[in-house]
């Protein structure tokens, strides 16, 4: 009987995603910006989406003074962004790259942590459109240059509040329910007829803003560095998830 694939503990191998184009949504910090250092360190051809250019210059910047493939940029507010500028980024990927090997949604808002029963509706709308809408929007725009890969991956990102309800966390927590939904629906409609596979990974708690946002008081140098978490994003962008879809991973 084989081994269930786990990504915890993939190392990755220095190789391991030459010659495929990689696109990672909030790459300029925190989780994003550390799984876009490690796929460069990989050799994977980066495609940087953000919002804030200075970030994803920086990280453009690192990615070069480490000697990796030299990244793209592709600035995509996903709160305001409209039909074109989705089309004009997965025209830009083609014409670049002529096909996509891995999409990374990683991007997200926490909004904020209140009960349901106050929960502010602007914020609520906002949250659900950047976590889930927008990147729906990106995975249906950036289809067909998946589907020009022979080996590719779509992974979204979800949460241990996505999994299980827990009191406060409103719109943050139902927009990873939705994530977690919406992997399983697309995974199943593209199961055995391409090469497009599906999944969601749950970084776990990891030093980054949001985790700062979320727990004020907690002691962030007790927590895990982006930087450690990013072995099984590789694993799941890459030639070791082969076959692998509809699944729901994590890193811890
Ligand atoms: P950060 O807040 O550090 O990073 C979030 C990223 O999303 C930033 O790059 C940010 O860009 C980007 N982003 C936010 N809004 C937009 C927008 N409108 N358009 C484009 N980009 C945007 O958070 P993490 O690194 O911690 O989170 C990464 C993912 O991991 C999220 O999906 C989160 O839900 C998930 N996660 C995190 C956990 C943790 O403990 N940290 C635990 C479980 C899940 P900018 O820099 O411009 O703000």
């Amino acid at each position: 009987m084989s081994t269930p694939f786990d990504p915890r503990n993939h190392v990755a191998g220095p190789d391991e995603l030459r010659e495929r184009a990689i696109a990672i949504t909030g790459a300029g910090d925190g989780i994003g910006r550390a799984v876009a250092l490690a796929c460069a360190r990989c050799a994977a051809n980066v495609i940087l989406i953000g919002r804030n250019s200075r970030k994803l210059e920086a990280v453009h910047a690192e990615i070069g003074r480490a000697g990796g493939p030299e990244p793209s940029i592709a600035l995509l507010d996903l709160e305001k962004a409209l039909a074109g500028d989705y089309d004009q980024l997965a025209t830009g990927v083609l014409e670049r790259y002529g096909r996509l090997d891995g999409l990374l949604h990683n991007a997200g808002i926490l909004g904020t942590l209140s009960p349901i029963e106050h929960y502010d509706v602007p914020t609520w709308c906002r949250v659900l459109h950047v976590n889930v809408t927008a990147a729906f929007a990106l995975t249906q725009v950036l289809l067909p240059a998946l589907r020009r890969s022979t080996d590719a991956s779509i992974v979204f990102t979800t949460s241990n509040v996505g999994r299980r309800g827990r009191a406060y966390w409103g719109a943050y927590a139902v927009s990873k329910f939705a994530t977690e939904g919406l992997t399983q629906v697309l995974a199943a409609e593209l199961e055995g007829i391409g090469p497009v596979r599906v999944n969601a990974l749950n970084p776990g708690r990891a030093r980054t803003l949001m985790r700062r946002q979320a727990y004020p008081a907690e002691d962030i140098n007790t927590l895990p560095p982006p930087e450690a978490l990013t072995g099984p994003y590789v694993a799941l962008l890459g030639p070791a998830s082969r076959g692998v879809t509809g699944g729901s991973f994590d890193c811890q």
